[in-house]
C-alpha cells in the first residue's frame, strides 16, 4: 500500500497530505466538554468522529499522542466574556458545590463516550489543574504587549495583534465585518475594542470558583485553558488541534492569538472541525426543542424517536456520514442504519464459519483492500469505507452459500481485513446480544427446560443448564412464582 493520507485543513481550506512535525509521533488536541450539564449528541459525534480518527492514525502505527480536555472553570454563558461561569450558575440553583456538578457530569460523559466504544484519550487535563500555567501564558502575552489589565481582569488586545497577525486566519473572516457585528462598547466596558476578549476575569463577590493572581481574586477566561494545556502537553507547536465546527469561528481563533502572541507559532499545523447534527432537516438545539440525550436515543423514550437504538448502531449511523457533513437524525435513518449494521455484523459473525477451497488467489481481494484504505486516506472518509465493507459482506455470504470459493489464504486476508476495519478502525462491536428480544426468548426457552426436568426430578440436567448459564454469565435466581435472571 502506497498512498497518503490527506486531510482537510480548515487553515488552508484544502485537503493536505499529513505529514507529522515529528515523524513517527503525532500530536492531536481535540476540545472537551464543559462539564455542567449532560453530554449531547453533537459533542458525541464531534468526539466519535475523533476516535474514528485517532484509531486510524494508531492503525497506521503513528505513535498518537491524543490529548482532550474537560472545561471545568471558566465557561461564561454567553461566549463573549458576559454572564455567569455555567458551573457556578448551576451550582447556585441545585444548591451543590461546582466540583459537584463537575463530577456529575464528567462521570457521566465518559460513561456515554464508552458505551459509544470510544478509546480513552491520552491525556485528559482538567483547567482547575492548570491554573497556574494559564496565569504564567496570559503573563507571557501581557509582557509581549498584545494584552492589558483592566481592573483585575486582562483582555487580549485583538487591534494590535492583527495589525502584525491575520486574526481570521482560520476562518478567512472579514475583520471589518466583524467588527460591524459586534456590539458597540459603552461607558460600561472595560474593554479598549470590540472584539477584544478575557484571558483572565476579576472575580464578583458572589463568584464560587476563584483562584489568586498577578491580577487579583479571578478565574481564566475560557480560551486561555486550552492554548495552556496544549503547549503543555503537546509543545507549542502540534499536528492536529480539533473540535466542533462552532468552536472555529471564536474559540479556535482566539487559540491561535494565544499562541501565536506568546509562542510567536501557529500552535497547530492542521485544523479540523467536525460538522453539526440536524434533526429532520432543523438544527439540533436546547433551545429548538428538538435535541435529545444520548440515553434518550438508545431507549427510545422520546416523542420524536419511534424505538431506541442501540449504541453501536447510533455509532454506525454516525459513521455512515463523512465527519464534515451535517447528519441528520430522522426514525427512518436510523432504522436504515440499524438494518445496515446488523447485515454487517451478521457477515462479520460468518466469518469463522466460511471455508477455504482449493481454487487459485481470488481476484477481487486485494483490490478490496487497496479501495479500504483510498476510502480512509481520504479524510477519513468513513461512508466510502462502509460502502466497500459491503462489498466483503457480499463476498461473505457469497462463499457461506457455497457461490464463490476462496482459498486459505485469501480467507485469511479477508478476515483480516474486516475485522482490522470493523473493530480497530471503525471502532464497532457486535451489541444486538444483549439487547435483542430473540436472546431474552431464548434464556427463557432455557429456564423453561430446565424447570422441567426439576419437575421430572432430573436434577443432573438442572444442574448442567444452571452451570451453563452461569459460564456465560446468566445467574438464576428461583422464587415462588418464577425463575428470574441476571446478565452481568
Ligand atoms: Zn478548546
Amino acid at each position: 500500500m502506497n498512498q497518503s493520507l490527506l486531510i482537510y485543513n480548515t487553515l488552508s481550506r484544502k485537503k493536505e497530505v499529513f505529514e507529522p512535525l515529528n515523524f513517527p509521533f503525532v500530536g492531536m488536541y481535540v476540545c472537551g466538554p464543559t462539564v455542567y450539564s449532560d453530554v449531547h449528541l453533537g459533542n458525541c459525534r464531534t468526539f466519535v468522529s475523533f476516535d474514528l480518527i485517532y484509531r486510524y492514525l494508531l492503525h497506521l502505527d503513528y505513535k498518537v499522542r491524543y490529548v482532550r480536555n474537560i472545561t471545568d472553570a471558566g465557561h461564561l454563558e454567553g461566549d463573549n466574556d458576559e454572564g455567569d461561569d455555567k458551573f457556578s450558575k448551576k451550582a447556585r440553583l441545585e444548591q451543590l458545590e461546582p466540583m459537584e456538578i463537575v463530577q456529575r457530569y464528567t462521570v457521566g460523559f465518559h460513561d456515554v463516550l464508552r458505551t459509544f466504544n470510544t478509546l480513552p484519550p491520552s491525556i485528559e487535563p482538567t483547567a482547575t489543574g492548570h491554573i497556574s500555567e494559564q496565569i504564567e501564558m496570559v503573563q507571557d502575552i501581557l509582557e509581549k504587549g498584545y494584552a492589558y489589565e483592566v481592573n483585575g481582569t486582562v483582555y487580549f488586545d485583538v487591534e494590535k495583534y492583527s495589525k502584525e497577525f491575520n486574526y481570521t486566519i482560520l476562518t478567512n473572516r472579514n475583520l471589518e465585518d466583524m467588527l460591524n457585528n459586534t456590539r458597540e462598547l459603552d461607558g460600561q466596558d472595560e474593554k479598549r475594542g470590540r472584539l477584544d476578549f478575557a484571558l483572565w476575569i476579576k472575580a464578583k463577590p458572589e463568584h464560587i470558583m476563584r483562584w489568586p493572581s498577578p491580577w487579583g481574586v479571578g478565574f481564566p477566561g475560557w480560551h486561555i485553558e486550552c492554548s495552556a494545556m496544549s503547549s503543555k502537553y503537546l509543545g507549542d507547536q502540534f499536528d492536529i488541534h480539533g473540535g466542533g465546527m462552532d468552536l472555529a469561528a471564536t474559540h479556535h481563533t482566539n487559540e491561535i492569538a494565544q499562541s501565536q502572541a506568546c509562542n510567536h507559532v501557529q500552535p497547530a499545523k492542521y485544523w479540523m472541525h467536525t460538522n453539526m447534527l440536524t434533526v429532520n432537516g432543523t438544527r439540533m438545539s436546547k433551545s429548538a426543542g428538538n435535541g435529545f440525550l444520548p440515553h434518550e436515543l438508545f431507549t427510545g423514550a422520546h416523542e420524536l424517536l419511534n424505538k431506541g437504538y442501540s449504541p453501536m448502531s447510533v455509532r454506525f449511523f454516525m459513521l455512515q456520514a463523512h465527519y464534515r457533513s451535517t447528519l441528520d437524525f430522522s426514525n427512518d435513518a436510523l432504522e436504515a442504519a440499524e438494518r445496515g449494521f446488523k447485515r454487517l455484523m451478521a457477515a462479520v459473525a460468518l466469518l469463522p464459519k466460511l471455508k477455504a477451497s482449493e481454487v487459485e488467489d481470488s481476484k477481487e481481494l486485494p483490490d478490496l483492500e487497496s479501495r479500504c484504505y483510498a476510502a480512509m486516506n481520504d479524510d477519513f472518509n468513513s461512508p466510502i469505507l462502509i460502502a466497500e465493507l459491503f462489498d466483503a459482506v457480499r463476498i461473505i455470504n457469497s462463499v457461506y452459500d457455497g457461490k464463490i470459493s476462496l482459498n486459505q489464504s485469501d480467507l485469511d486476508a479477508l478476515k483480516q481485513l474486516v475485522y482490522n476495519f470493523v473493530f480497530d478502525i471503525l471502532g464497532l462491536k457486535d451489541d444486538s446480544i444483549d439487547e435483542s428480544e430473540d436472546f431474552e426468548n431464548l434464556i427463557e426457552f432455557v429456564i423453561g427446560l430446565r424447570n422441567e426436568a426439576k419437575i421430572n426430578k432430573d436434577y443432573a440436567t438442572s444442574d448442567r443448564i444452571r452451570k451453563g448459564l452461569e459460564s456465560m454469565g446468566i445467574q438464576l435466581q428461583d422464587n415462588k412464582e418464577a425463575t428470574l435472571w441476571t446478565k452481568k
